[in-house]
């Protein structure tokens, strides 16, 4: 049978994070098993969609990428808006995309449903031997804000269904 004919609840997800740390290719690997180097011209999607089944349950997730809108305080609230889920995205080979990390939590906090699920995600893992940002760090801050934590590789696929399937089961089991 047709799928998209039992849906049960749409979860729509934000995927926020610095410029350049691999948001789109992200999204890009869940949705349609896709990875492309250069990305530069992929800009222009809203948001993509991918049905899973969670519990029994038929579930689109709706998630939602930036358009180049990432500078601090560009992204607007219209964005975070029904947002049930964001997957908060740096880079770890890259420091300041971890240090940003704590602004796009502020940003959530002000603009999102304070019960908002985030999972924390640390991309680009294939590039090990160019890491800055040791996981531990990452685990701590995420223990303390109360975050689930993924380390990813939108380049080779590790983590990647992973991390969205984790965060949609939590959203599904407070629904
Ligand atoms: P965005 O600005 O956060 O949406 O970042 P993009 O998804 O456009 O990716 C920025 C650049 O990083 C592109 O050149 C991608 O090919 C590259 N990239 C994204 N994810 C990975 C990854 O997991 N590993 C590696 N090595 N490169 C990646
Ligand atoms: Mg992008």
């Amino acid at each position: 049978y047709d799928m998209q004919d039992k849906i049960d609840y749409v979860f729509k997800v934000v995927v926020i994070g610095d410029s350049a740390v691999g948001k789109t290719q992200i999204l890009s690997r869940f949705a349609k098993n896709e990875f492309f180097f250069d990305s530069k011209s992929t800009i222009g999607v809203e948001f993509q969609t991918k049905t899973v089944i969670i519990n029994g349950k038929v579930i689109k997730a709706q998630i939602w990428d930036t358009a180049g809108q990432e500078r601090y305080r560009a992204v607007t609230s219209a964005y975070y808006r029904g947002a049930l889920g964001a997957m908060l995205v740096y880079d770890i080979t890259k420091r300041q995309s971890f240090d940003h990390v704590v602004r796009w939590v502020e940003e959530l906090r002000a603009h999102a449903d304070s019960s908002i699920v985030i999972m924390l995600v640390g991309n680009k893992g294939d590039l090990v031997d160019q890491r800055v940002v040791p996981a531990e760090d990452a685990v701590e801050f995420a223990e303390e804000q109360g975050l689930f934590f993924s380390e990813t590789s939108a380049l080779s696929g590790e983590n990647v269904e992973s991390a969205f399937l984790k965060l949609l089961e939590d959203i599904n089991r407070v629904v």
